[in-house]
């Protein structure tokens, strides 16, 4: 099968012929017909996730059908792959319902081969069925920008004035989210980026301006999408006493040092790791009733590279896919 390949961190990947995966016990095969490209893709490109299986095809957000394998699914069933890949079902995490917390999880395109390539093969008991309703490309990145950035937006608490900090992937579909659930979105850019400042006021914000302005009013809590430690004491200070500042990425520069006044009047600081099949199954539900819109570019798989770097510029509108 064809694969973009990373051999190390700082590299470019690679374009390669590999074996076609063989499908384990409860394991099933995959064609895959699109696969979402992540900010944590960059992170492993760059070695800021330490932990990579030494040849690795990245990409957790693969919407495939079912070749053979596994009995959950039947064959020619689209199915959805996301980050959690394994776990092993017996630490304490998993045994009480923070399975996203396991020891030993295994992620996809991370310590399992992921969805940049045209086959896949997956444990089926970690995969979803694809809502109806949503093609191949505006369902890839619901599985890791929608699940994901769904928990963020559950751990930030029910508040009404939500700042979303970096409006990217996750931030273009959590904004949609949290609009229907009848709060009023904030959304945080770079200084300057009148595009995607637009691009936030078209999906239902009230407000776009830069992240480390001051914000129109208080917030009640603030979601963090951007990798950027400097934007934790901003949105400290924007949010209201008891308000909640959640981190939703993997990685985050340095936070720089910060007086406790920004913390204090129970203020909570907290980070989002990984997803629970429970987050799965329910933000799939919730997406189609929104209805969650998702707005892609499409690169063709031998062009990986190229949609990483202009996620990394910042210059995709809504979220990067690749297709095989
Ligand atoms: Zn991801
Ligand atoms: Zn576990």
């Amino acid at each position: 099968m064809r694969a973009m390949v990373l051999d190390g961190p700082g590299r470019r990947l690679h374009e390669a012929e590999l074996a076609a995966p063989e499908p384990g016990a409860g394991e099933v095969l995959l064609g895959v017909a699109a696969c979402g490209v992540c900010r944590t893709d960059l992170h492993i490109v760059d070695g800021e996730l330490t932990e990579p299986k030494p040849t690795l095809v990245l990409g957790h957000q693969i919407v495939g059908r079912v070749l053979a394998g596994g009995e959950r699914f039947g064959e020619g069933d689209r199915v959805g792959v996301p980050w959690l890949g394994w776990t092993d079902g017996t630490c304490r995490y998993c045994r009480s319902g923070r399975e996203n917390l396991c020891d030993r999880a295994a992620f996809t395109g991370y310590q399992r081969d992921g969805g940049y390539a045209q086959l896949v093969a997956a444990d089926e008991r970690f995969c979803f069925a694809i809502p109806a309703g949503y093609p191949d490309l505006q369902a890839a990145p619901l599985l890791c920008a929608g699940l994901i950035g769904f928990r963020t937006l559950k751990l930030a608490g029910d508040g009404e004035r939500l700042g979303i900090y970096g409006f990217g992937a996750a931030a273009h579909l959590i904004c949609q989210v949290a609009v229907h659930e009848g709060r009023r979105v904030f959304a945080f850019t770079r200084a300057g980026d009148e595009e995607t400042q637009r691009f936030a006021l078209e999906l239902g914000a009230e407000w776009a301006g830069d992240a480390l302005g001051p914000p129109p009013e208080e917030l009640d809590a603030a979601l963090i999408f951007a990798p950027a430690g400097e934007l934790v004491p901003a949105a400290l200070k924007a949010v209201a006493k008891g308000g909640s500042v959640v981190c939703g990425g993997i990685h985050m520069s340095d936070i720089p040092q910060m007086p406790y006044e920004l913390l204090w009047g129970e203020r909570v600081l907290r980070s989002v790791a990984n997803l629970t099949r429970a987050d799965g199954e329910q933000f799939l539900e919730l997406a189609p009733r929104v209805p969650v819109r998702t707005e892609v570019e499409t690169f063709p798989l031998e062009r990986a590279n190229e949609a990483l770097d202009r996620l990394r510029g910042g210059e995709i509108h809504g979220a990067a896919v690749v297709v095989p």
